[in-house]
């Protein structure tokens, strides 16, 4: 922080910019090497040194930083961190007032005018992921701010910018009381373990709510239910109190194991009726298509890249394949509830992945709902790439 350093906009971007895109990024910049600190602001200009927008140094693997102002006047000072905190709190009131819903998104990065900082709040408690070096440099602010304006039980927080993978130093702990993990939060009523003191993930991905409700109200109802990359289950709980038949969870971690059985009894189900089986999903496909198991539902959630010591799995590349073993196993009539949040491609083409599997698996189908990022997680129409999340509800057809 401090320092200040003007950065040119390649000729052919500078509308772009004027319109309010976000991202300062390698691509779209003159001179780049400029850029010596993070955490620095950056002055954006055309090539007449018309002043464009102001923002800081931070890098990510989106980029090189964020704009944050396009008010020449504007200073990025603690008010500035205030200002934008507040307003984004007061888009969330129905959500604090939800006494169903106690986990949700309070500040969703540059939909909600600040890239690289995302505030989770977690029934009283608030965790903070820090992008990059640079938006780091602005901790004091951001603290500052919070401890001005909500009340708290503990701030937690995670350096998501360490690429060795060390998110956490100790437990995260920032300030408050120290939680006694895990904490239990409700969704739409239900109970979710969540630890806030654990390397990159809590136990939850709190974009995926909507679509946990909707596979509870509308979809589980008596039927068996094949949740691959499960992680901690989540989606098998909400399919288990929907009433499913019964639910099989695949995940190739160790940890999952343990986080679906937790998940499970900190909603009083019996974890021994249902299958959590902890194995590479791709071996999982193979094993039942050998003993001819089928599932009314299976949901597919990769990450947008894996490799596990037998495949790599890029979504990109990959997602048609992992679709078609998907739909081998899927009863006629059954539902493939296909995710996916890699922000390299759209909807539209993830809706083309879908449309060549079931033409090379000689299927018919029909797409009962999508879901993209639920309401606290913010976006702005300049910036697509942002809106990363891509959920849809898939009916395989007779015949
Ligand atoms: N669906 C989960 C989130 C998935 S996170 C939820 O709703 O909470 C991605 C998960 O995929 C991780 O838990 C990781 O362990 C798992 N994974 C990655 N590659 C895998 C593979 N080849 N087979 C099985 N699981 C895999």
């Amino acid at each position: 922080m401090g320092s200040e350093v003007s950065i040119k906009v390649k000729a052919s971007f500078v509308n772009k910019y004027k319109e309010g895109y976000p991202l300062i990024s390698k691509q779209l910049i003159n001179n780049a090497s400029d850029l010596t600190e993070e955490g620095m602001l950056i002055n954006l200009v055309d090539e007449g040194h018309t002043f464009i927008g102001k923002g800081y140094y931070g890098k990510q693997n989106k980029g090189y930083g964020w704009v944050l102002t396009h008010n020449k006047d504007e200073k990025i000072d603690q008010l500035f961190f205030e200002r934008k905190i507040r307003a984004a709190l007061d888009k969330r009131k129905s959500f604090f007032k939800d006494q169903e819903t106690t986990a949700f998104r309070v500040f969703n990065a540059e939909g909600d005018g600040i890239g690289g900082l995302t505030i989770d709040y977690f029934d009283g408690y608030y965790l903070i992921n820090w992008y990059s070096r640079g938006i780091y440099t602005y901790k004091d602010h951001v603290l500052a701010t919070l401890k001005n304006l909500v009340d708290y039980k503990a701030i937690y927080q995670k350096k998501r910018f360490n690429i060795e993978g060390k998110y956490i130093e100790e437990d995260g702990f920032v300030d408050g009381e120290r939680g006694q993990f895990p904490i239990i939060v409700k969704e739409n009523g239900i109970n979710l373990a969540v630890y806030l003191n654990e390397e990159a993930m809590v136990g939850v991905f709190l974009d995926q709510r909507d679509v946990r409700r909707t596979i509870r109200d509308k979809y589980a109802k008596g039927k068996t239910v094949l949740n691959t990359f499960s992680y901690t289950g989540a989606f098998s709980i909400f399919a288990a109190i929907g009433g499913a038949a019964k639910t099989t969870s695949v995940d190739l971690a160790n940890r999952s194991l343990p986080k679906t059985i937790e998940q499970f009894s900190v909603n009083g189900i019996d974890y021994e009726a249902q299958d959590i089986i902890v194995e590479d999903v791709f071996h999982y496909f193979k094993y039942a298509g050998k003993k001819k198991l089928t599932f009314d539902m299976v949901i597919l959630d990769p990450p947008s890249f894996a490799r596990s010591k037998k495949f790599t799995f890029s979504a990109e590349k990959d997602y048609k394949n992992l679709l078609k073993e998907a739909i081998a196993i899927t009863e006629n009539n059954g539902v493939i509830v296909a995710s996916t949040n890699c922000a390299a491609f759209d909807m539209k083409k993830f809706k083309a992945f879908i449309d060549a599997a079931f033409k090379e698996s000689n299927r018919k189908y029909r797409i009962e709902e999508e879901f993209s990022l639920p309401q606290d997680f913010k976006t702005i129409k300049q910036f697509k790439e942002g809106n990363y999340l891509k959920v849809v509800f898939i009916k395989k057809l007779n015949g």
